[in-house]
């Protein structure tokens, strides 16, 4: 009968270390994807400057107006560049 405990005290010993360490692998394989989600949408808010093609007016790339894949800064640069 003591056999039977020590040897269930080690299962259950080496179940616990796999799972913390299937805990971590997983966590390490998920952390990178959450990072660059994180930087990806940084980037959204801070926005890719860019420039206006009319008027040469810098703005975030993600507030600017596209068109014939160009982007302009306003509905004005844009009308102005079609005429
Ligand atoms: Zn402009």
């Amino acid at each position: 009968m003591l056999r039977f405990i020590i040897f269930l005290a080690i299962t259950t010993g080496v179940i616990y270390y796999l799972y913390n360490k299937l805990k971590k692998s997983i966590m390490s394989i998920l952390m990178p994807e959450q990072k660059s989600k994180k930087e990806e949408k940084n980037r959204i808010i801070k926005g890719e400057m860019i420039k206006c093609p009319v008027c040469g007016t810098y703005f975030p790339e993600n507030t600017g107006i596209k068109k014939n894949g160009k982007v302009y800064c306003s509905i004005e640069c844009m009308t102005e560049d079609t005429r």
